[in-house]
């Protein structure tokens, strides 16, 4: 799946959550969450973001890399 890393936090902008031809990208309280086990890899959502925060799991920089597990927990609680 891709995934929104530290960029979205605090901003939120959303243009990704319009995107989205499945709807799942969700709003959390700081940032935006994509749910893994929705997530179709289209990759719609990346260029529009305005703060560059969304990458392919694969290709989030080493130092954010631990979003996608944070994206994985935000979905367990809810
Ligand atoms: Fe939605 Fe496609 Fe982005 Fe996945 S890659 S979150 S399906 S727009």
């Amino acid at each position: 799946p891709y995934v929104i890393a530290q960029p979205c936090v605090d901003v939120k902008d959303k243009a990704c959550v319009d995107e989205c031809p499945v709807d799942c990208i969700y709003e959390g309280k700081r940032s935006l969450y994509i749910n893994p086990n929705e997530c179709v890899d289209c990759g719609a959502c990346e260029p529009v973001c305005p703060t560059e925060a969304i990458f392919y799991e694969d290709d989030l920089p080493d130092e954010w890399a631990w979003y996608k597990d944070a994206a994985v927990s935000f979905f367990d609680e809810v």
